[in-house]
């Protein structure tokens, strides 16, 4: 298999060549963009696997790019902010980036993002391949074609909001998903109260579905943005 191709947009030099060295030294191809221009020239001839997105761009907002981006493909967008662009994560996310880091990152987070974006990379090819009407997920099994959801084969209760929120997060898997992005799904709308609404949902949904509530295995809360589905072994 060919080694990944990784796209980095980032105009800061220190930390595009943090990027760039910590790919070379593990085993990744790059190749880089100062500008929200070049990125999206880049991506079109270049095909690259993934996108690293600094959403601070000078020459245009990094979520135009993505805007541009999802026009035409859906090669996964990890977008990279600093913490007071919180408001540009959230909608960055909402235009249809895959996963984010926060400024400053480790090396071993960005690997860990990159790791995990690659995995639902091959979970969605496997699934495009069969057609799978079924997901499995460690001792989860949600049955699209009869509408049930079974937990270490024992069928869970769920209400239909519930089963519609397992849907989704499961259909998304290593996605995150954002409150907005959740309950317009679930709710064709997304007011303040469709979110407190969410947060109660998610918490029945939550006691049903992992074992040990508190340290929970399969659905990870972004505080202030949204939740996302892991991939359990
Ligand atoms: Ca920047």
């Amino acid at each position: 298999m060919n080694k990944p191709l990784i796209l980095v947009v980032e105009d800061d030099p220190p930390v595009r060549n943090l990027i760039t060295t910590t790919l070379k030294t593990n085993d990744y191809r790059y190749l880089v963009a100062a500008n929200g221009g070049t990125a999206v020239l880049e991506a079109s001839s270049h095909n690259p696997d993934i996108i690293l997105l600094d959403l601070g761009l000078p020459d245009m907002d990094g979520v135009q790019v993505i805007r541009n981006i999802r026009s035409w493909s859906n090669l996964p967008i990890i977008v990279i902010s600093a913490r007071s662009e919180d408001n540009d994560k959230i909608e960055a996310l909402d235009a249809g980036a895959d996963d984010y880091l926060t400024k400053p990152f480790s090396v071993k987070e960005l690997l860990a993002r990159l790791r995990v974006t690659q995995r639902r990379l091959s979970l969605m090819a496997a699934g495009t391949q069969t057609a799978n009407s079924v997901f499995v997920n460690g001792k989860l099994r949600v049955d699209y074609a009869c509408g049930c959801a079974y937990l270490n084969d024992q069928e869970l209760h769920l209400t239909p909001i519930e089963y519609k929120l397992l849907c989704l997060l499961s259909k998304n898997v290593e996605k995150v998903l954002t409150h907005t992005f959740i309950t317009q799904n679930i709710w064709g709308r997304s007011w303040d109260n469709d979110i407190a609404s969410l947060r109660v949902f998610m918490a029945t949904l939550r006691k049903k579905l992992e074992p040990t509530p508190d340290s929970p295995q399969y659905i990870q809360t972004h505080i202030g943005v949204g939740y996302r589905m892991m991939k359990v072994e």
